[in-house]
């Protein structure tokens, strides 16, 4: 069995964790590794390692930053079918969204080359009489990442080239339900001949967030994953001193006008709806339409109901698994509160049974309709293969309930 190793001060180290636990296919339930739990003195080693190398770091020019970077672009690409794979195995999502994710990361790297122009400074002349003011953009020190399953290699990168470029060194935390993606990532990473101490890894749980968070040289938090841990992180966080941008977790509406394209409404919908299995924190949740819903409602159960679920690694798959057992029977007992609440199942993705992986997370596609907007399904972040399927009368009202909603991560009509 594969037992997981942190990456600290350009070494592969063993974690002084006192439990370990287990990283599993969700589509199969196979054990495919042993992840560490984490330990106080494993982020103190790697924000040693960090500190130090922060010194040499950051006095290497921006241009000679970016050249790490080009040579990474380079590896993620020859790499991106092993890495995709990866992805599939130990998130679930088809091999098709791991691949797009991981071209999304890959442009992160791209963006981040750009650092020598995006980082430079501003001049005013004479913003007082005899004075003028300059601004220098410098890099902070220590920085760090807590990542969550759902991108398990987009994410981190959403925040890694851009703080090693401007001369930042970084410590990354993957979610522990997803670690060999970025254990991969840094294989490549290793191969850069970075300073030492320039990108770190440390995996495992709480223990090592507090850690990250406690620790006085780390000086900014990047975390992205639910509202409630969010709120954790940016409290303890900022309370010690650091800062931090906090992602939180998200339910998205939908519009839908009377005047709306059917075909094309219906297929985004259920594409956004239902890709990652609803795991994305973009997805669609709730579908509300305004108006005569007759057609558009039989058009999106037909897209549902052929939306093929199974193992991400197999063809014609649109829909793997959901992240672990926990999860699936979360999601089924949220369905359940929405027909105790009132909704009707129009398409019933529970007791899904996929041939060859009858253990797996499987939940197919779900509609429920008229769930009681103010209820619990509906003010709920499924983060599931669920769509809430409400009809309203006016425009006014679906915006006014959009508007009320205490999630802001996106919103959408369609017309
Ligand atoms: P999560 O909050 O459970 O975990 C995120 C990270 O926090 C992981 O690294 C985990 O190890 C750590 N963590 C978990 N529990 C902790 C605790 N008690 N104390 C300290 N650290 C803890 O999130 P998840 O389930 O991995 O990810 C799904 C969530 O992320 C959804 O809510 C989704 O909407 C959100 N998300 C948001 C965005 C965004 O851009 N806003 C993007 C992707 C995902």
């Amino acid at each position: 069995m594969l037992t997981l190793q942190n990456y600290i001060n350009g070494k592969w180290v063993d974690s002084k964790a006192g439990e370990y636990w287990d990283v599993v296919n969700p589509a199969s339930q196979e054990v495919m590794a042993k992840v560490p739990g984490g330990a106080a003195a494993d982020v103190d080693a790697a924000a040693t390692a960090a500190a130090a190398g922060f010194k040499e770091w950051k006095r290497i020019t921006p241009g000679k930053r970016i050249q790490y970077l080009f040579h990474l672009k380079r590896l993620l690409e020859e790499n991106i079918n092993e890495l995709s794979k990866t992805i599939t195995l130990e998130s679930g999502k088809t091999f098709a969204e791991a691949k797009a994710e991981w071209i999304r990361a890959i442009e992160n790297v791209e963006n981040a080359c750009g650092i020598p122009a995006l980082m430079q400074g501003d001049f005013s002349e004479d913003i007082a009489t005899g004075i003028d003011e300059y601004m220098i953009r410098q890099p902070l020190g220590v920085c760090a990442c807590i990542s969550p399953f759902n991108f398990p290699g987009m994410i981190p990168f959403w925040f890694l080239p851009y703080a090693i470029a401007c001369g930042n060194t970084f410590i990354i935390k993957p979610s522990e339900k997803v670690p060999l993606t970025m254990t991969k990532v840094m294989e490549l990473i290793d191969r850069l001949d970075l300073p030492a101490g320039v990108v770190n890894m440390v995996h495992g749980g709480k223990v090592v967030v507090d850690g990250l968070l406690e620790h006085p040289v780390i000086k900014a938090i990047s975390f992205v994953g639910s509202s409630a841990i969010a709120r954790y992180v940016y409290g303890k966080g900022a309370a010690n001193g650091k800062r931090v941008q906090a992602q939180g977790g998200a339910k998205n509406p939908v519009i839908i006008l009377p005047d709306a394209d059917i075909d094309m409404t219906s297929q985004i919908v259920v594409d956004s709806v239902y890709g990652c299995a609803g795991q994305r924190c973009l997805a669609a949740s709730t579908i509300i339409t305004v108006g005569d819903h007759k057609d558009i409602t039989e058009s999106i159960v037909e897209l549902s109901r052929k939306r093929t679920t199974g193992f991400g690694l197999d063809e014609n798959v649109l829909m793997g698994p959901v992240i672990t057992a926990a999860s699936k029977t979360r999601i089924n007992s949220l369905i359940d509160k929405g027909v105790a609440e009132g909704g009707k199942v129009l398409v019933d993705g529970r007791n899904a049974k996929i041939p060859g992986y009858e253990q797996g997370n499987f939940i197919q596609p779900t509609i429920i309709e008229n769930v009681p907007l103010n209820g619990e399904l509906a003010g709920t972040e499924i983060f599931g293969p669920v769509m809430s399927l409400a009809h309203i009368n006016t425009i006014e009202d679906a915006i006014a309930y959009i508007n009320g909603n205490k999630y802001g991560n996106m919103a959408c009509i369609f017309t």
